[in-house]
């Protein structure tokens, strides 16, 4: 019998730079899949803007695989289960699928997926997709990794396939997602393959000349942010497509030279590390999945835990706790799927400290709205800007600070809250002072511990990564080159603005 494949697709929902769609031409038959997981659908992070954007890339997809003879079928259930059902019917040898860095529930199923395989003995086959690095021990060493990963050509992708044919292609399950308790999507930004390399272009084109500038007020982020988060976190583009781009096109205006393209240049460099930054922080999740729940600093268990206010939660996550910038953010993310850096930043301390608020049910609530929710970005973020990773300094915003820099004339506040400035405007929940006096307190006083320094020490092992692990010839590109490239170096602190 010959070799007959199954395309899996997961969070990798396209054609481009895309091993196992490479590796299904070469093989002989194939059919590709994509599987609408109950345990997804159900689990605490899925609203209903994911299901619908899933939905729209995978049509997109399905038509553009067509066209090329390959057929796209949609199932719903577990993945042992489909994969069972799909056997029966079309008895394939190989399974090819990427890595995927997921929650919980998604490592369990890969672990159901290897053990269905080896007793039907199929072969699974699963490459890396990111510059994440599976089954790494240490983080020396880990950046020169990833840059071999980011500078590896970019293969064409097969111009047919042989598709096997008889097959039921199978619906969008919309009737099961409703049967869930998903209603309807917020708006959401165009999808899919081409949607995304749309999107690149005008970034790298025109919108990404001032970013470095403007990317920390939420008012000028939205244009000046490249917003690729969702389409990466779909797998709409590579990493490694973007970063080339990005290299091109820097390389382009240094070519032309003139002060116009060297500023332009500039900017886009801070773009290009950040992208260093999106597999360094799923790097995290990925070398030790139980950071999703469990506090990366051990030592920290048991500090907001207990503390757990639900009306101060619900004030947070509803845009009602009397601080215009922080409630403005989070009524415009709430209603739009998307806000910037600096803003996510702000909320979570807010969340964190002024409200003491344990940094697990605040980040349920953000993985829901953000459109881009990426788990390993996600949860190593909000340890982090929460005070529990025991190696970051702590950075507690002050949302008048951000109200002042970032929204000086009130109108990105006056449109998200139109009872700003008027008696129906909540007062504040919490006296900022009293509060961010006793949060100092209560972490500092537990990080000068004995027990808290040496594990600050095996956290940084475990997940700072090194200068050393820099190639020679970006170490010699320049201090501030090194620090964009590798912002956790030593994991001090840095912002949104590339600083430490
Ligand atoms: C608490 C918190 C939670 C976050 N959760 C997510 C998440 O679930 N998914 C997600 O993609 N990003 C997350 N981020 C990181 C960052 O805010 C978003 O990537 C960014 O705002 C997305 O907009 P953009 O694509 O226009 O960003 P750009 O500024 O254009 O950046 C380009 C890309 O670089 C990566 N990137 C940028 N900033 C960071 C960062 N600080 N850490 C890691 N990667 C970065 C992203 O892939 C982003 O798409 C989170 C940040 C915080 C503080």
């Amino acid at each position: 019998m010959g070799a007959s494949a199954v395309v899996w697709f997961k969070r990798d929902l396209r054609l481009a730079d895309h091993a196992p769609l490479r590796e299904a031409a070469r093989l002989g038959d194939a059919v590709a899949l994509y599987v609408v997981e109950p345990a997804w659908v159900g689990s605490a992070e899925c609203e209903a803007q994911h299901l619908e954007f899933a939905r729209r890339q995978v049509l997109a997809l399905r038509e553009c695989l067509g066209r090329r003879g390959l057929p796209l079928l949609v199932r719903w259930g577990s993945l042992p289960e489909v994969l069972a059902g799909l056997r029966s019917a079309y008895p394939f040898t190989h399974l090819l699928s990427h890595e995927e860095t997921g929650p919980q529930w998604s490592y369990d199923r890969d672990r159901a997926v290897a053990r269905w395989c080896r007793e039907a003995g199929v072969i699974w086959r699963q490459w890396p997709q990111k510059g994440v690095i599976r089954g790494l021990r240490e983080r020396a060493g880990w950046a020169a990794r990833w840059q071999g990963r980011m500078d590896a050509r970019i293969e064409p992708a097969p111009a047919r396939w042989r598709g096997a044919g008889g097959l039921p292609i199978g619906e969008w399950p919309d009737a099961r997602i409703r049967q869930a308790g998903h209603g309807a999507a917020r708006e959401l930004p165009a999808a899919g393959e081409a949607a995304a390399h749309d999107t690149l272009a005008s970034f790298l084109d025109v919108r990404g000349q001032r970013y470095r500038f403007d990317i920390s007020s939420p008012s000028s982020a939205v244009r000046a942010c490249s917003r690729l988060s969702a389409h990466l976190a779909f797998g709409a583009l590579s990493v490694r497509q973007v970063h080339q781009a990005t290299e091109a096109r820097i390389a382009a205006l240094q070519a032309v030279g003139d002060a116009e393209a060297r500023s332009f240049a500039y900017h886009l460099r801070g773009f290009s590390a950040r992208l260093r930054w999106h597999c360094h922080f799923m790097q995290k999740l990925e070398s030790e999945p139980q950071i999703e729940w469990r506090n990366v600093a051990r030592v920290c268990d048991g500090l907001r835990e207990q503390a757990f206010d639900r009306e101060r939660f619900d004030a947070w996550r509803t845009g009602n706790t009397g601080y215009p910038m922080v409630d403005a953010c989070m009524r415009c993310l709430n209603a739009t799927g998307w806000i910037n850096f600096r803003m996510r930043a702000m909320l979570v301390s807010f969340a964190a400290y002024h409200l003491w608020l344990h940094w697990r049910e605040p980040g349920l609530h953000l993985a829901r709205q953000f459109l881009d929710f990426e788990p390993g970005i996600h949860w190593s973020q909000m340890q982090m800007q929460s005070g529990t990773t025991g190696i970051n300094t702590l950075r507690m915003y002050s949302p008048a600070r951000q109200h002042a820099d970032h929204d000086p004339r009130s109108e990105f506040i006056r449109r998200w809250l139109p009872e700003y400035g008027t008696a129906a405007y909540v007062r504040p929940i919490v006296d900022e002072r009293a509060a961010l006096h006793l949060a100092r307190q209560r972490l500092y006083t537990l990080r000068r511990t004995p027990e808290a320094r040496r594990e600050a020490a095996e956290v940084q092992r475990r997940h700072g990564s090194r200068r050393g692990g820099l190639p020679p010839t970006r170490r010699r590109a320049g201090a501030g080159r090194v620090r964009d490239a590798d912002p956790a170096q030593r994991e001090l602190p840095f912002d949104d603005a590339g600083r430490a």
